[in-house]
């Protein structure tokens, strides 16, 4: 029989493992809903659909994100090799231009001679195995499975425990922003004159008062109900700006809202900031950073018109809440990702317990390769943790309380330092992370010579 692997969902993750699997001669089917019907987050049909932001985060090697972009590339990534191909400019940050980048994933994708991609909403995993007579399948269906694959998994796999909420950011249109209130400057980088409309960020500042009537109206401001008000919780690190306002008037100036770094053109501090990055090359459209929200569509109009410079703003799309799935894979997974239940069907993704696109991509390439040695004839193996890999694996089956992950240097082991860094203090923090990066970078290496990909 020839060696067949089923991958369901071309998201992110789904895209990877598809890829790596195929680039190695293995014969893919590509299942995607997107043609049948789209999820509320989704706005086109094509693959690996940013949904939010379009910013795959820090490009910059001593960084968490820097160093799992390492290993994704030393494993093959579609996602980053075309990522960088159609990037827009964002600072030290991968973000690119979303239609474009998608539209490639799926060229290559489509015409990838290993790959039979099936526009279908599956249903039933095992059922697909039998009829394609296949070796193993990887779901990938992300955050915002359908509604049939997510009754199959509860049933089969996971009882009720499967979902949280999460929310999204608007996006507003260039043209319709009033520029005699708002400055083009990067936090902590200097303002520059010569290089006005080129930094990658625009500021809209706000004194005191125009920040307090602000924050006092989002937090009082009519919200999307929760279908279950009971389950309405959301990731710690992405909360609705609206939400922020609820905890305390001064939350969102200390979070996204932040003035430090973002000095006016004249060199005075604003009392608190709405930062803006471009969602395109062109600079046709901006992301309201960090202000993800379940304010009703209305009430979005209403409160971010208060914005200084947006008081005739036309939103591109407007922010909203989105149920948000993944499992408890402690529980339910073997460290391989596969099912303890059915070992031919692997979960990668978001749905493993990690968070963000990268992450999740980097799950489908570390499942990929799992299932490719398997179908070899080898066993899975465990990464080691030092590496950017292992530490998210190691994170998701060790964290007491199922909660989704980004990459971040809490998750690596420690790393000891000698009596003479120790007495650098001001400098402890990068000495730290410079060792954890590179460690990790040795570790990987000696891995992939025992263990290739
Ligand atoms: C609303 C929202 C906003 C987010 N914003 C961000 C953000 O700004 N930054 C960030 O880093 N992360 C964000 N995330 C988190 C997450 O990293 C991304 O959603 C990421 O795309 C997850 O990758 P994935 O491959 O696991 O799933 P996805 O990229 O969602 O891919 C899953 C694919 O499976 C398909 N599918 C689903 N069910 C079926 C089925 N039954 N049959 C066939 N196909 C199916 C879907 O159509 C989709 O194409 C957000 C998540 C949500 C829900």
């Amino acid at each position: 029989m020839s060696k067949k692997v089923l991958v369901i969902g071309a998201g992110l993750a789904g895209s990877e493992a598809a890829y790596f699997l195929a680039q190695k001669g293995i014969k893919v089917v590509l299942f995607e809903v997107k043609t049948k019907k789209l999820n509320p987050a989704q706005k086109f049909t094509n693959f690996a659909e940013l949904v939010c932001t379009n910013s795959l985060k820090s490009m910059v090697e001593s960084t968490p994100h820097g160093l799992l972009k390492l290993e994704m590339s030393a494993f093959g990534s579609l996602i980053l090799e075309v990522a960088y191909k159609n990037q827009v400019p964002a600072g030290d940050a991968l973000a690119v231009n979303r239609e474009l980048f998608s539209l490639e994933v799926t060229n290559i994708l489509k015409n990838h001679p290993n790959i039979q991609v099936v526009e279908e909403d599956v249903e039933d995993p095992l059922k697909l195995l039998k009829d394609y007579e296949a070796q193993f399948v990887i779901m990938a269906t992300g955050p915002l499975t359908t509604d049939a694959m997510t009754n199959w998994i509860v049933k089969n796999i996971s009882g009720e425990d499967f979902y949280f909420y999460d929310a999204i950011a608007p996006v507003v249109d260039s043209d319709s922003l009033d520029y005699s209130k708002l400055y083009f400057k990067d936090r902590h980088e200097p303002y520059d004159p010569d290089l006005d409309k080129r930094a990658d960020y625009l500021n809209a500042p706000m004194n005191k008062e125009e920040y307090e009537k602000f924050v006092e109206a989002l937090a009082t401001a009519e919200k999307v109900p929760a279908k279950d008000f009971e389950n309405y919780k959301y990731f710690e690190s992405c909360l609705p700006i609206d939400t922020m306002a609820e905890r305390g008037k001064d939350t969102p100036r200390f979070s996204c809202m932040k003035p430090i770094g973002l000095e006016r053109p004249d060199g005075t501090r604003p009392y608190a900031c709405v930062q803006l990055r471009r969602e395109n090359l062109l600079g046709d459209a901006f992301n309201l950073v960090g202000f993800q929200t379940r304010l009703t569509y209305k009430e979005q109009l209403r409160v971010f018109r208060m914005i200084p410079g947006f008081e005739n703003a036309s939103f591109i799309h407007l922010g909203s809440v989105h149920r948000n799935s993944y499992l408890n894979s402690k529980k339910l997974l073997r460290e391989d990702f596969s099912s303890i239940e059915f070992p031919s069907i692997h979960f990668a993704g978001q749905m493993t317990g990690v968070e963000g696109y990268t992450e999740s991509a980097s799950m489908g390439l570390y499942v990929a390769y799992q299932v490719y040695r398997k179908l070899n004839g080898q066993s899975a193996i465990s990464f080691p943790k030092e590496t950017a890999f292992g530490a998210l694996v190691n994170y998701i089956f060790t964290a007491p309380k199922p909660v989704p992950s980004n990459i971040n240097m809490g998750l690596f082991p420690s790393v000891e330092l000698s009596k003479e860094q120790r007495k650098r203090r001001s400098e402890i923090k990068s000495i730290k992370k410079e060792m954890v990066v590179e460690r990790a970078k040795k570790t990987l290496s000696e891995f992939l010579k025992e263990n290739p990909c």
